[in-house]
Order: C-alpha cells, then structure tokens, then sequence
C-alpha cells in the first residue's frame, strides 16, 4: 500500500561488503562492555560479573508480518523490541543485539536504510549496540533473525518456574490493543485489494496501530523493580497472548490460577475498535498476543509494594494446581481459561 519506488540503487551494485560498510557506518556503540564490534570475525564484550542471558527471535515475511502494510522501518524497530522484551522478562538488563539478514534482490539500499532506521532507532531508544549480524540473499522474501544479550547478577534473575500458591498476578500497562490494530490493517488491506482506489481508513485509531507496528518493551518497568525493592517470584512477556502465557508461568511452578474480567486492563480505544469491528476486546485481552507487556507474580506480602502503581494491574491470583486455570467473567461465571494464543506449528 505504501511502497516507495523512487530512488533505487540495486543491493547488487554494492556486494556483500559493500553492504555491511554502509550498514556500519550507521551504527554507533554506547555500551562500554561493547569491546568489539562490526568489522571482525565475532563480536568481543566484557560483561563483568554476573549472568548473561541470550534470546533469538525470527521474523519471517509472510509469516510474521505483512510488507503491504508495515514500513520497513517499523520492522526493524519491532524485531529488535521483541528481543528486548524477552531479555526484560528474566529481569536482566539488555546489553547488545546482533542481526541476520536475507533478502532478495526485489529489496534496494534504500529498503535496507529504511529497516537499519528502525533497528539503529531502537538500540538508541534502548540503549542496546549492534555488535554484529550476517548478510544473505533469498530467492524471495525478507527474514530478520536478532539475537539479544543481557545481563544481570545471578540474585536479580528471574525464571518461570517460582510462583506459589497465592501470589497475586501483575501485569503491566494494557492488552488486546496489538490484536485489534493487526485486524484494523487486515480489514483496510482486504477493502484495498477489493477497491485500489479507495484509501485505508485509520482515523482514530493510532493507539492500537502503534501497539501493532512499533510495539515497546517494558524495560522501564525492570529498572523501576530495582527502586521499589520488587523482584517478581516469576516472569514472562506477553507475546502469544495473556491467557497462553499465563499458562506457562502455572506449569512452570506448578501451580493453578484465578483471575477476573473486570480486572483486565483495556485502554477505551482498544473497546471502540472492538466495536467498530465486531470483535470482543475480553478475547483480544486474553488471547490477541503481541502485547510485549510483562506478566509476573509477587507474594501477598509485597501488595503495599505496587497497589498504587499506575502501570501495574491485579488480575487474580495463583491457586493449587488442581484448581486448574479460571476465568471469572463480569456476571461472576467461571470458565476454563484456555491458551488460544499463537502456536507456530498448530494447525
Ligand atoms: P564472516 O564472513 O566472517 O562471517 P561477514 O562478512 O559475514 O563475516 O561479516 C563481517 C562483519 O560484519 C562481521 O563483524 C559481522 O558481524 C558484521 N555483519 C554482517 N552482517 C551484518 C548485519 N546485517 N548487521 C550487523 N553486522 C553485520
Ligand atoms: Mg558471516
């Protein structure tokens, strides 16, 4: 919908090396553990004491996102932001990425400028370097792979798997907005292919568009447990959608859950566009994804820590295992939660 397709100078007409030099030049390096970065076989960092953690995520053309309606340049903002976000959900502090590429020859230097704008913007944002990456051509497609590296001392770490009985269940900021935004692009997308002429109608609705396109992780949230005195007895980002990433922290720690509707934290623009689209922001809530907000558990005991916290909710509570996972919805009826969320390989 919103190619550009003035000034294209052909990847071709630099080569590999030429790539990677203009792709350098743009980087800058902020981290002091950054010893070494693009230019040599590996990437050296000196991370002190302490643990350091790694994550990969991929994004795959067609799979993950949709060029017709993403700008390359919040593409790259994303893929790096997904990363963080799951080095934040160990309660580690993000340090360097380093970034795959493949592309075909459809895509020119300006493609690749425009998506190395979103991903230098991000590390800025962030305070993460790109230390390193790897450059390939496809028949056809583009494929973003970032690895993350974080750190933190081995106490602060947090895992899936601490949770009990009785924790109160936080999550931060609000849900289902990425959902309802991704449905808003796929509805004008579909209208657009029907009627090239008629132009996308988005008015209104930046909020769960910007939720979709350029999505943030909660670092914020991770420096401010260090200042509360909070550690979470269990953590996890809400990437495939709360009800499914809640399930994991339960059979991480073996443990059941309870938690309410009326608790769920939906912004009012999430509830419009649920309207106007005939979609139910409770499911977009439970089971949208994307959210890359933070899904943790704390003690009772730690309950003065955060009940005033403007970006933190309470949405139930762990239970013994045998409860299993419920739901209570606003006219006090319970139900089976179930994960509905995004499974790469489910049918
Ligand atoms: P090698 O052949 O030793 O794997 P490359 O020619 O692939 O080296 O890469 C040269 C340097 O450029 C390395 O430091 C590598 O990490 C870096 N690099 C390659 N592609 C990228 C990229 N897309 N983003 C950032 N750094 C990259
Ligand atoms: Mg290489």
């Amino acid at each position: 919908m919103f190619e550009n397709k003035q000034n294209r100078t052909e990847l071709s007409s630099l080569g590999e090396f030429g790539l990677i030099h203009h792709i350098k030049q743009s980087v800058k390096l902020t981290q002091p553990g950054s010893l070494k970065g693009i230019g040599d076989d590996a990437a050296v960092i000196d991370n002190g004491p302490g643990r350091t953690v790694v994550t990969t995520d991929m994004l795959i053309e067609g799979v993950h996102f949709d060029l017709s309606f993403t700008p390359l340049k919040h593409l790259g903002y994303k893929a790096v932001v997904v990363n963080i976000s799951d080095i934040c959900a160990m309660n580690a502090l993000p340090k360097q990425i380093v970034c795959g590429l493949a592309m075909s020859n459809r895509f020119s230097l300006e493609a690749v400028e425009e998506l190395m704008e979103g991903i230098n913007l991000a590390c800025e944002r962030y305070g993460v370097d790109l230390v390193g990456g790897d450059t390939c051509s496809t028949p056809g497609g583009l494929a973003i792979s970032i690895t993350a590296i974080g750190h933190a001392m081995e106490e602060d770490l947090v895992y899936r798997d601490q949770s009990a009985v009785n924790d109160l269940i936080c999550v931060t900021g609000d849900l289902g907005a990425a959902y309802m935004g991704l449905q808003l692009l796929n509805r004008e997308k579909k209208i657009f292919l029907e009627n090239p002429s008629v132009q996308p109608d988005l008015q209104g609705f930046d909020y769960p568009l910007e939720r979709q396109l350029k999505p943030e992780a909660r670092l914020d949230i991770i420096q401010r447990f260090k200042t509360w005195y909070v550690k979470p007895t269990a953590m996890i980002d809400i990437s495939d959608g709360l009800a499914s990433d809640l399930m994991h922290l339960c059979k991480g720690s073996n443990t059941g859950c309870q938690i309410y509707e009326e608790k769920l934290p939906i912004d009012h623009l999430t509830r419009e566009l649920g309207i106007e689209l005939g979609l139910d922001p409770t499911v977009a809530a439970l089971n949208g994804g994307e959210d890359y907000e933070l899904l943790f558990t704390l003690p009772l005991s730690e309950f003065e820590k955060i009940k005033d916290r403007a970006e933190i909710s309470i949405i139930g509570h762990m239970t013994d295992a045998s409860f299993g996972y419920r739901f209570i919805d606003k006219q006090q009826n319970v139900h089976e939660l179930k994960a509905q969320g995004w499974d790469a390989f489910r049918a």
